[in-house]
């Protein structure tokens, strides 16, 4: 081979040319902050059919700059969600000291399948998964857990420990015609259903629990549905608690289901379920655990102190789940993927040990660190840790005090406003939490009146394919008509989570993930629906 040639492309590609590499960075942060100039919408749209019948691979070594042009088109047709009006979903702009962790992993890029391909990137696993775990559950004993790519692997695992708990065994035998669900709520996220599924439970075998107006799981129908599950020698493997839905922020109220778990399996004498909590979105509320209210440092309006203190009440309610999922590519604004699975207690790992019946491999002391025997993926990215460690302490806690407590304060000054607009209704007034869900019908409805009703079962059929449609109809109109440049783009749910007497209820949707979302932006949203 041609020795000079090699040389040249090992030079390029694997010696660290500092002054080509910070160029080109620099070029990319030029190109992302140029996006300050764009409205939101003002991206290139996608040309999926040139992207298939143009598959790509250069035929002769290139250089940084080949690298650079062959992403950049896609790069610069990517929205980073900085901008202010984007209030669609649960996205929000990645903060920069998350920027500053996930830059340094990817420079050292650790795989934190073992400790020998990680070395203190593992450690570091280990101080950010405590410390989310100190924050969660509230300055707890044994804690533990893993970095996973996402929500829904998360709430996997805490599945799968449940799983284990009624079918032991199951990693070696499966389910040997066992009947075995899980329990969520109506309003839950559909991943549970991608577990149930993928877990070999099956989607039919995931029972969802109507929630109350608030969005929380109603603890009458569980008690009733366990009853009649443990009646019939069903097993129930777990029972996944959503700490903020996603669409309405509805918190079902842990500390009672585990009460009547704790109740249904020793009168059954069945083993307990796993009782995990999705808290995707809702885990960053417990920022505000600490806040001295009284004191009030930063200091907080009266009506958003009134919400915080809501707020910790509520936060209570996580230290009774056995295990959590926290997704802080969500409200953490750290980039993707962030997302931990923590266990309250160590020894419950065992459950995912390749060998349950062996020693627990957890719960020898100084054992060197080995996640890859309990872990669902071998390869794991180090993002998770570097953006936590980088994000907690870069910001601060008071710091996340001040974004969390903002993004309260804009929900409710929207959730003020529209509350005074007749012909709409603020589904979810009544949860705490970064997000608003409501009803515009048109002019000259009363929209509490019909709201009334619907949840009375008055509405007749006609009625209810009336109104219905109606909410749609004017989000389409105003996502029409709207300033793209002065316009916050807003969310569409076509059901919010509350279903009572099985009716899907569609909303108009916006979530505060956004820093620098103002009260002018706010105000906007509901003077553009009296323009409608
Ligand atoms: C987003 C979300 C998930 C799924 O998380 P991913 O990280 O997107 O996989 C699960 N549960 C809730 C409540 C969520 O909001």
């Amino acid at each position: 081979m041609d020795r000079e040639k090699y040389q040249e492309l090992v030079s390029t590609f694997f010696e660290w040319n500092q002054p080509a590499i910070s160029q080109i960075f620099s070029e990319l942060l030029s190109a992302v902050a140029a996006e300050r100039d764009l409205s939101p919408s003002g991206l290139m749209s996608q040309n999926y059919e040139t992207a298939r019948a143009n598959p790509e691979i250069n035929v002769l070594p290139g250089n940084l700059k080949n690298a650079r042009d062959a992403i950049f088109p896609y790069f610069w047709g990517t929205d980073s969600w900085n901008n202010p009006l984007h209030l669609e979903n649960v996205k929000g702009p990645a903060n920069h000291a998350s920027l500053i962790g996930a830059l340094a992993c990817l420079l050292k890029n650790p795989n934190l399948c073992t400790d020998r391909y990680s070395q203190r990137s593992n450690e570091l696993e280990v101080k950010a998964v405590t410390t989310l775990a100190n924050l969660i559950f509230y300055h707890t004993d044994d804690p533990w857990g893993v970095f996973t790519i996402g929500g829904t692997i998360s709430n996997l695992y805490g599945a799968k420990i449940g799983l284990e708990r009624v079918v032991p065994g199951a990693m070696r035998t499966g389910l040997m015609g066992h009947r075995v669900v899980g329990i969520c709520s109506q309003a839950s996220h559909y991943s549970n259903q991608t577990v149930a599924g993928w877990l070999g439970i099956g989607t039919e075998n995931l029972i969802h629990i109507p929630t109350d107006e608030k969005l929380a799981m109603r603890i009458d129908l569980l008690e009733a549905k366990l009853d009649e599950l443990y009646r019939s020698n069903i097993k129930v493997a777990y029972v996944c608690a959503t700490f903020g839905t996603t669409d309405a922020f509805g918190i079902d109220d842990i500390q009672a289901i585990r009460e009547l778990l704790v109740a249904k399996s020793k009168a059954y004498s069945v083993p307990m379920p796993q009782l995990h909590a999705d808290a995707a979105v809702g885990w960053a509320m417990v920022m505000l655990t600490d806040y001295d209210t009284a004191k009030n440092p930063l200091r907080m309006e009266e009506g958003l102190l009134e919400i915080v203190r809501e707020v910790q009440v509520k936060n209570k309610g996580l230290r009774y789940a056995d295990s959590v999922t926290i997704d802080f590519h969500k409200l953490g604004r750290g980039h993707y993927p962030s997302s931990a699975f923590i266990v309250n207690r160590r020894e419950d790992l065992k459950y995912l040990a390749r060998t349950v019946s062996d020693t627990p491999y957890f719960s020898e002391a100084d054992a060197s660190r080995d996640p890859a025997l309990f872990t669902l993926e071998c390869s794991r990215p180090g993002l998770g840790p570097y953006s936590v460690i980088a994000s907690l302490n870069g910001i601060g806690l008071t710091g996340w005090q001040m974004l969390t407590a903002r993004a309260l304060e804009l929900t409710q000054r929207l959730k003020d406003r529209l509350a005074k607009i007749e012909y709409c209704k603020v589904l979810n007034a009544d949860t705490r939490g970064v997000s608003v869900n409501w009803w515009v019908l048109p002019k000259g409805r009363n929209a509490e009146d019909i709201y009334q009703r619907l949840i009375r079962n008055e509405l007749t059929p006609e009625q209810l394919s009336r109104y219905l449609p109606e909410v749609k109809q004017l989000y389409d109109k105003r996502t029409k008509m709207m300033d793209p440049t002065l316009d916050a783009r807003l969310g569409f749910t076509t059901s919010f989570g509350y279903c009572p007497h099985g009716i899907d209820i569609p909303a108009w949707k916006a979530v505060f993930f956004n820093p620098k979302t103002t009260e002018e932006i706010v105000d906007r949203i509901a003077y553009g629906i009296e323009e409608l």
